[in-house]
């Protein structure tokens, strides 16, 4: 029997077409487009059907209540497919891959984002690769994961950034290695798969609310009061993008204040490292030891990307501050390494 693979089309350059402003999204055109490749009817494909969202969007409108609805379709429809395919924008596909997850408990099939850096409209494209290789992964092999698959490779959703502008190798999971090598085979790195729910278990899609979270980069002289006034009420989480191993300006007194403050008013600061590569370990320099008296937990290897769609999950959940504390700096579907 023929697979069967459900498609939810946001938006991005994927299905675009040339406007006098740019590239913008044109509705219907991918749907008619995938439905008539050839290639969807040979006997290796899989049934196909598409739901196309209005309006579609760059992926750069796309904000968390879309991170939810994603959740929400796939929860619908999720006893009737086998795999499923998000077509998404490239600007922001990390954060909703990141997202997923945290919603989608329990998931036992695979859910592959995908889109592309030239749309299908255009003669020389990826789109076309990257729908069929997702379509592939989606039908036929046992990942019951977020993912997603992009030129080459196929990565952990929750490791995942965008890296690149116009390489069509556009994404990378810098501390985790891919989940599979996408060339003349598509190679799965089984060990490195996350182990299916237990048997009996089904999908419960987890509630996304409107939380007050954000990121906030450090930069040389940053000024204490940018640093307060971005603490400010509501803001209950926030992810500190902070120097390497997770160090900060520590010499700036005021700096050191504005965090404290925050933190004891029950604010959740996780520091994530600026860099791409490697993990937070805030004992090993004096300017991240203060941070952490500062009341400020690691990140560890986490992308501020997944840390952020963690954070909003978490405080989605209504837990107190204690446990979601507690939960940041737990591996909870693969998004850091303990
Ligand atoms: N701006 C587009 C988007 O993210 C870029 C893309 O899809 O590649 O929707």
């Amino acid at each position: 029997m023929k697979k069967r693979v459900y498609i939810i089309y946001t938006g991005g350059t994927v299905g675009m077409q040339p406007t006098p402003e740019g590239y913008a999204p044109a509705p219907g055109y991918l749907a008619e487009q995938i439905m008539s490749m050839p290639e969807l009817k040979s006997n290796l494909m899989p049934e196909v059907d598409i739901q196309e969202y209005d309006p579609l969007l760059d992926s750069a409108n796309i904000t968390p209540e879309d991170w939810y609805k994603i959740a929400r379709d796939i929860g619908a429809h999720y006893h009737d497919y086998d795999g499923f395919i998000i077509l998404h924008g490239t600007d922001t596909m990390a954060y909703t891959a990141s997202a997923l997850p945290f919603m989608l408990q329990e998931l036992g099939k695979p859910v592959v984002l995908t889109g592309s850096q030239i749309p299908l409209c255009e003669v020389r494209n990826d789109a076309r690769a990257n729908i069929i290789t997702a379509l592939t992964v989606a039908a036929d092999f046992a990942i019951p994961e977020v993912c997603l698959c992009f030129g080459n490779q196929l990565l952990r959703g929750c490791r995942s950034v965008k890296v690149s502008t116009d390489g069509l190798d556009a994404f990378a999971s810098p501390n985790l290695p891919p989940l599979g090598d996408i060339g003349v085979d598509i190679r799965i790195h089984r060990e490195l798969v996350l182990p299916a729910p237990s048997e009996g278990s089904s999908l419960q899609v987890q509630e996304l609310k409107q939380v007050n979270v954000g990121a906030l980069p450090l930069w040389p002289g940053i000024p204490a009061q940018v640093v307060r006034n971005f603490l400010q009420p509501p803001l209950q989480g926030l992810i500190l993008r902070a120097y390497g191993v997770g160090n900060g300006p520590t010499n700036n007194a005021d700096f050191l204040a504005a965090l404290e403050e925050a933190t004891a008013r029950g604010v959740v600061i996780v520091d994530c490292t600026q860099c791409l590569r490697g993990s937070v370990h805030l004992g090993d320099y004096a300017t991240g030891s203060a941070l952490a008296r500062a009341g400020v937990i690691s990140g560890y290897d986490m992308t501020a990307e997944a840390a952020l769609a963690k954070l909003s999950y978490l405080f989605s959940q209504n837990l107190p501050v204690n446990e979601i504390k507690r939960l940041v700096q737990t591996n909870l579907r693969g998004e850091l390494t303990v």
